[in-house]
């Protein structure tokens, strides 16, 4: 009876069953999808690919990128292209760097911005807790506010004194005397390593590597169409789930789902103080607006940033300038990102009218002509990110605990443990999961 049952069939849920079909363990994966991959998927529109928001492998661990060259072979490409951000109707490079600040400041701002950066960082404000007081704290007011603060507000969908320090990220990790001496001297290369613009890419977009790796375990292991609604429990114990109507017994079970979902098919449920928990943490969608173009390129970026409140996305990005493959020949597309929760206007918008003002924006700002639209295509991400809202820990700690005296139980995933976390992170999760048992 030692057959470990995963809920979901994304990212994290696969490479539990990577590493349990490695170990010779029986295993079962339910998605409640008609195909695997989750959030990190590619979907295909005449001859047109693009992934579910704009994905890259990052080479950060040597397990995971192994995993994906055996299984891909020359199909999984080192790509270096850099960012920008489009600020004041300029393109700056990301993460920010010294010499482009220079560029964008002028060398007179730059100096005076750069004099309040080192004061600001002598009296550093060592208490600050959220991340409006974080970054201010380290890159003065000016630079936090023009590159972080309004971005990181559109994109969470709160007050940036209201964000966790935790989504910091890295995006300004350039800012150095080091790089800025490297970047001045050396050429592009340097710049597009340390602006994080070097990543692994499949030829047919990111949804390859699962596709691939279902392929790799067995697939008859990975059951599709097969939404878990309720789970079983009695005396700390997972006794048995329910998918499609039918009850099925479980002796180890793995959730990968996010984690208000996981709670609310626990029967009998828990406590009225747990729902309450649950009820108060968020989860961010995004909307993506596609245009497919009859155009050879619309720039070099790998993403284009956009803080301003004028655009009511984030980030646009050119899926051809990740593989050549992902547009037919001589044509390209746009992926445009609009986070939302889906009480926004934009979530409950018809889809014409949102496809309309966002093409009316993206005219407006040169990215191309009317005349070169071949078709367009929206597309929605539910749960994309854990919002990290300050003060979350404590309320996932308690979430946690409670699950933890579930004997046969274990969490993983990026919204199952409300963790910003990327795909590699989900294999070493997975290896840890596996590695304990
Ligand atoms: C816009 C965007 C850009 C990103 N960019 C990158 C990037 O560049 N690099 C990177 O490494 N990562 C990136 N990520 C993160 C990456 O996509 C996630 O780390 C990954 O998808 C998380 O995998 P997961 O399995 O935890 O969750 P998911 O991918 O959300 O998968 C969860 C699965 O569970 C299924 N499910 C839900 N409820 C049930 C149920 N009741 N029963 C059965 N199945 C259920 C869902 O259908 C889904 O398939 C990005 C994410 C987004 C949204």
């Amino acid at each position: 009876m030692n057959k470990y049952t995963i809920i979901g069939g994304g990212p994290a849920g696969l490479s539990i069953a990577y590493y349990a079909n490695k170990k010779g363990l029986k295993y079962n994966v339910f998605e409640a999808g008609n195909k695997v991959g989750g959030n990190c998927i590619t979907i295909e529109e005449n001859g047109f690919y693009f992934d579910s928001g704009a994905h890259r492998l990052h080479n950060k661990d040597i397990e995971t990128t192994e995993i994906f060259k055996n299984l891909l072979k020359k199909e999984l490409k080192e790509i270096n292209v850099p960012s920008q951000i489009f600020i004041d109707n300029k393109y700056v490079d990301f993460p920010i760097t010294p010499l482009n600040l220079v560029k964008f400041l002028g060398i007179n701002n730059f100096i005076s911005e750069g004099i309040k950066i080192i004061f600001t960082n002598l009296i550093k404000n060592k208490n600050a807790c959220n991340f409006k007081e974080h970054v201010i704290s380290i890159y003065g007011k000016k630079i936090a506010e023009l590159f972080l603060i309004n971005y990181s507000e559109k994109l969470w969908g709160l007050k940036a004194d209201k964000l966790s320090i935790e989504i910091s990220g890295k995006r300004l990790k350039g800012l150095n005397i080091k790089t800025f001496l490297l970047e001045s001297f050396f050429a592009n290369k340097i710049k597009t390593k340390h602006l994080d613009g070097s990543f692994l890419y499949p030829y047919y977009g990111i949804g390859t590597l699962f596709e691939e790796l279902a392929r790799h375990i067995n697939e008859n292991n990975i059951k599709t169409n097969s939404r878990v609604t309720k789970i079983v429990h009695k005396k700390n114990i997972i006794k048995s789930i329910i998918i499609n109507n039918k009850e099925l017994p479980v002796s180890n079970l793995i959730s990968t789902i996010p984690l208000d979902r996981l709670i609310l098919c626990l029967s009998p449920p828990p406590q009225k103080k747990i729902i309450d928990i649950v009820d108060s943490i968020k989860f961010r969608h995004v909307i993506l607006i596609v245009f497919f173009l009859d155009k050879k390129s619309v720039n070099k970026n790998g993403s284009m940033y956009f803080p301003s409140n004028d655009f009511p996305f984030t980030r646009i990005y050119e899926p051809r300038n990740r593989s050549k493959f992902m547009s037919p020949k001589d044509k390209t597309s746009l992926v445009v990102e609009i986070p939302c929760f889906s009480l926004d206007e934009s979530w409950q918008m018809n889809e014409e009218n949102l496809i309309n003002e966002i093409q009316a924006k993206l005219i407006k700002i040169n990215l191309f002509k009317k005349s070169e639209i071949i078709g367009s295509k929206s597309y929605r991400i539910n749960n994309a990110y854990p919002v990290l809202e300050f003060g979350f820990n404590e309320k996932i700690d308690k979430i946690h605990a409670y699950l933890s005296k579930f004997k046969n139980l274990k969490i993983s995933g990026r919204n199952g443990l409300f963790a910003y976390t990327h795909i590699h992170d989900q294999f070493i999760n997975a290896r840890k999961i596996i590695g304990d048992i």
